[in-house]
């Protein structure tokens, strides 16, 4: 990780920062998935962790409802976005991201080797 300057200014809990987004392509890369790539679901910024999609996955033992039958489930738990990079399509391999201002003034994340902007398409 990088340092980020001095430490005049603290975010507070529900400002801290995570450097993935929903929708964004990540790869694990430590832990029981590693080298798995997957789509971030849902990121919850004050716990810096992230839901992917086949990543982390977890057995539940679901009662049955009105609704459904019940049995087990599996679904994606939430990771902690430190054993995550964001994959860069160029490299082909996660890669660390610096901040950009485009033009407009919009923020958008690159890709620290090539230089590719990596926002998710939507
Ligand atoms: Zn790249």
């Amino acid at each position: 990780m990088l340092k980020r300057g001095t430490s005049k200014y603290l975010p507070k809990p529900h400002e801290a920062k995570v450097h993935i987004k929903k929708n964004d392509i990540v790869v694990v890369i430590s832990g029981k998935d590693k080298g798995k790539m997957g789509k971030v679901l849902q990121v919850f910024p004050r716990k810096g962790r992230a839901v992917v999609e086949g990543v982390n996955i977890v057995k539940k033992h679901m009662k049955p409802t009105p609704y459904s039958s019940g049995g087990i489930i599996e679904k994606p738990a939430p990771i902690h976005v430190s054993n995550l990079m964001l994959y860069c399509q160029r490299c082909k391999r996660g890669v660390k991201v610096a901040k950009k201002f485009l033009e407009d003034g919009t923020k958008v994340r690159v890709c620290k080797k090539c230089g590719e902007i990596i926002e998710p398409k939507e």
